[in-house]
Parts: C-alpha cells; structure tokens; sequence
C-alpha cells in the first residue's frame, strides 16, 4: 500500500468534490434568478433544483469520507476496517480510499441498508 500515492488521490478528490459543489450551487442560484416563464418551467426548475441537491448531498457523504480519510492516514489508522479491525484489502484502497470498511463489513452493511426485496 503505497500510503503517499493514496493521499494524494484523496487530496485530488477533495478538491474535485469541492469544484462540483461549488458549480452545482452556482447553477443553482443561476436557475433561480431566471425567470419562470409558466409552469413547465416552474415544474423543470424544480426537478433541476431537486437533482442538484440530491448531487450535491452524494457529494457531500463521499467529501465527509474522504476527509475521515486523510485524518485515518494522519492518526495511523488508515486501512484498517472500522467495523472489525482487519486490514482492508490493498486492491480494494486503491479502488476506494476513502473506504473505511473491508469488504465483508461493507457488504454486511449494505444488506442492512438496502435489504434484498424478493
Ligand atoms: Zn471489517
């Protein structure tokens, strides 16, 4: 595990998180000085206004991670699982640094989350 490599790409998502956000709500604020024309347009807006925000809150989780990420990394308890201890999978860093889970414990986590409905 190549901890430097590491935190660099989560510096470099950092800032890339902060630009999207910084854009979705510059767009915001666009699409609310504009004038409604009538109401397809109020209706279009609104839906624009509602995926911004579900964007921007995405963007926001993922930015709250990656900062616990680079305190991991400062504290020395960067990759290991916050659920059980273990040593995450390196494959698995380099895919997701700001992961704070191994993957047993993500996966469990998930099914919690979004049980299977058969
Ligand atoms: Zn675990």
């Amino acid at each position: 595990m190549n901890i430097n490599e590491l935190k660099k790409q989560l510096q470099l998502k950092e800032q890339q998180l902060l630009a999207d956000m910084a854009r979705g709500a510059a767009d915001t604020r666009k699409s609310r000085g504009a004038e409604v024309q009538d109401h397809t347009d109020q209706v279009a807006s609104s839906e624009m206004k509602e995926s911004a925000f579900q964007e921007n809150s995405y963007d926001w989780n993922i930015l709250i991670e990656v900062r616990d990420a680079l305190l991991r990394i400062e504290n020395g308890t960067f990759g290991k699982c916050a659920a059980c201890g273990q040593q995450i999978d390196d494959d698995r860093l380099n895919a997701i640094p700001w992961t704070s889970y191994c993957l047993n414990d993500q996966s469990q986590r998930d099914h919690k989350w979004f049980p299977k409905t058969d």
